[in-house]
């Protein structure tokens, strides 16, 4: 089956701009942080009891476990981050820690393959008894990306060792055969971690345990159903009937048709299932990636890139149902939407998958951390009144500012592994096709099978829409994705427009590059007015702005209180401000709008509030809750 393969993170170097300044703070500043968080030594944040866990285990301290029963996992996200950031700026110091932190982990190996620090210090003799809720096989997949990446900066195999023989051990554990566990994770991804597990050793295996996890999933009898008949536990989940739709166990994956519970479980099982299509040409699993694309990003999905609108099993709940006081949106589901629209995008260029991505990535998932990389949003709401969040037990999940960490410190890492590996989102690679599917400052070097094709792309995006493109010489073909939210766009070789045909949202330049050859694409960078399908009540008569691929909102600091009081009239001109020094340079916009004002303080009266002038100053989302505790609003009131 024809498939798009991604560059290697080293081939592509982003160097300036908004994501490259991104990347180049994750590796100069919060990498370093995390890891001293990992190590327990910031004071006045939650302990992470991460690297502690592993050395009691590896029998190198005395102590008891601590932390969640997934800890494993951040620092194993942190690993696999440290490892992008090796290839993009080498550090010997880093790369140093690395190497000790692997050989404690492999102290930290059973003589039988098995690796997970809760089980081996806390409760030893219970592993594989609860699959359902205690992560095993989730810290495992994460262990394996960590693995694949810091074999791929490096060319040291060990942690990938040690994560194939975590893999055999899986294998002799769980599967078809008799006698085996015929179960599946409580928490998907480890199947798109063993694909990439499979890549990197080419040991079917790999691929074989993770076609079982995707077919197993969902069929009766229920595995977490049996399961929980021999364990004698009633924790949470026991208490609460989540009707297996929490786990996406409710249905054999080919037969979901849309996204179910946990939301980022659920996205993280669509991008296994993606890979695994991927791998095995499997076009009933292809169907159903497709069927859980549509549904996602037609009725489940915030306009921010956001899902996950309860916090109550933080949650998918139904279609069109997108509360902005309540949302959940965390920041992981859409670093994980990230995940599953790269894998899309590996199975067929379709240039709305790459506008999701873009969509989640600009806005929630830059929204995750503070504008100083030192605090970070679970949590991504479009609408907070600070107030509500301290007194209303219902909102107490929305954080009015980003905390410094957490005990359940998911994100973070999560995000430091996705801004620093941005090589792997920006371009698609075909036979003898790239496809740029995000534009940034940047210098690709790129294999198109056999032969290697540089590309240097010149950008401010999205200050600007101007995108001057310098291919390298040969035959190939350029496919440059036209973003949906572009209703217009240019596009000149060396200054003469040309007409490229634009298929499924790429705009196809085809010829025989020369050395010198100059691109320049120019896509319409001004403020929009969005609006939500009436079936979102909780939109009804609002409307958000956009400038590109970046959503704005409105913050009380700039534009005082009772934020949701101000009305934007729908002919009020939007004009745009650059302002360097503001929230880290920012193009503000401003427009003339109304606010509405009470006449008496009565709660209830018979005159209509008054509609006064009110000057409305929008900043881009991803930069709100950096000044402190106030409100905000994504959507405004549509006068
Ligand atoms: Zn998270």
């Amino acid at each position: 089956m024809k498939h798009y393969a991604i560059p290697d993170v080293r081939d592509v170097r982003i160097e300036k701009g908004l994501l490259g300044d991104v990347a180049a703070k994750m590796i100069d500043s919060v990498i370093p942080y995390q890891w001293e968080m990992l190590n327990d030594r910031v004071e006045g944040a939650a302990p992470s009891h991460c690297v502690m866990n592993f050395k009691i285990a590896a029998g190198d301290v005395k102590g008891e476990y601590a932390g969640c029963v997934f800890q494993d996992s951040d620092l194993a996200k942190w690993l696999e981050a440290a490892a992008y950031s090796l290839m993009v700026k080498p550090n010997a110091d880093l790369e140093k820690t690395c190497d000790d932190l692997i050989a404690v982990i492999g102290r930290a190996q059973q003589p039988d393959g098995y690796l997970n620090t809760y089980y081996t210090v806390k409760e030893p003799g219970k592993r594989w008894t609860n699959m359902r809720d205690n992560h095993e096989l989730y810290c495992a997949g994460h262990m394996m990306e960590a693995a694949c990446a810091y074999f791929e900066a490096t060319g040291k195999r060990q942690l990938l060792d040690i994560m194939t023989r975590m893999a055999y051990h899986i294998d002799s554990v769980i599967g078809p055969e008799e006698g085996k566990l015929h179960g599946y994770p409580g928490h998907e991804e480890i199947e798109l971690a063993l694909v990439r597990m499979y890549h990197a050793t080419g040991d079917a295996l790999m691929l074989k345990l993770a076609r079982y996890f995707i077919n197993q999933r969902g069929t009766k009898p229920y595995f977490f159903v049996e399961e929980a008949k021999r364990r004698d536990s009633n924790n949470y989940f026991d208490q609460n009937d989540f009707k297996q739709l929490y786990w996406q166990s409710h249905l054999p994956v080919r037969e979901q048709a849309a996204p179910e519970g946990h939301s980022v479980r659920a996205m993280y099982l669509a991008t296994g299932m993606a890979d695994v299509a991927r791998e095995t040409g499997d076009n009933t699993l292809i169907a159903a990636c497709k069927h859980l694309f549509e549904s996602t990003s037609t009725r489940r999905m915030y306009v921010t890139g956001g899902v996950g609108s309860s916090s109550i099993g933080e949650a998918f709940t139904f279609d069109y149902d997108l509360p902005n006081d309540l949302a959940y949106a965390e920041t992981c589901a859409s670093i994980a939407l990230c995940f599953f629209m790269r894998a899309m995008l590996q199975l067929e260029p379709d240039g709305r998958y790459a506008d999701v991505m873009e969509r989640a990535l600009y806005n929630t998932c830059l929204a995750g951390m503070s504008l100083d990389g030192r605090n970070f949003f679970y949590v991504n709401p479009l609408e907070v009144d600070p107030e509500a969040s301290h007194k209303d037990k219902r909102k107490e999940h929305v954080l009015p500012v980003r905390p410094q960490w957490f005990g359940c410190a998911c994100c973070p890492p999560n995000l430091a592994r996705l801004t620093t590996s941005l090589a792997k989102y920006m371009f698609t690679l075909g036979e003898n096709e790239i496809y740029m599917n995000l534009y940034a400052q940047a210098e690709a070097d790129l294999k198109l099978g056999d032969k290697h094709v540089t590309l240097k792309c010149g950008t401010d995006y999205p200050v600007s829409g101007e995108i001057v493109l310098h291919p390298g010489a040969g035959k190939y073909a350029l496919c440059l994705r036209i973003p949906g939210w572009a209703k217009t766009y240019s596009i000149k070789l060396n200054g003469e427009s040309i007409d490229a045909a634009v298929e499924h949202g790429y705009a196809r330049i085809e010829r025989e590059f020369k050395d010198g050859d100059v691109i320049a694409l120019s896509l319409p960078m001004q403020p929009r007015r969005v609006y939500a399908n009436p079936h979102v009540r909780a939109d009804i008569g609002k409307v958000a702005i956009m400038r590109g691929p970046v959503v704005y909102c409105l913050e009380q600091v700039d534009n005082g209180a009772l934020v949701e009081a101000l009305c934007l009239a729908r002919n009020a001109e939007l004009s745009e401000a650059a302002q360097p020094d503001k929230l880290g340079g920012i193009i503000e916009i401003h427009a003339a709008g109304k606010r509405l004002v009470s006449s008496s303080d009565a709660l209830y009266s018979d005159e209509a509030p008054a509609l006064e002038d009110a000057e409305l100053t929008f900043i881009p989302y991803y930069t709100w809750a950096n000044r402190g505790e106030n409100e905000m609003t994504v959507f405004v009131r549509d006068i």
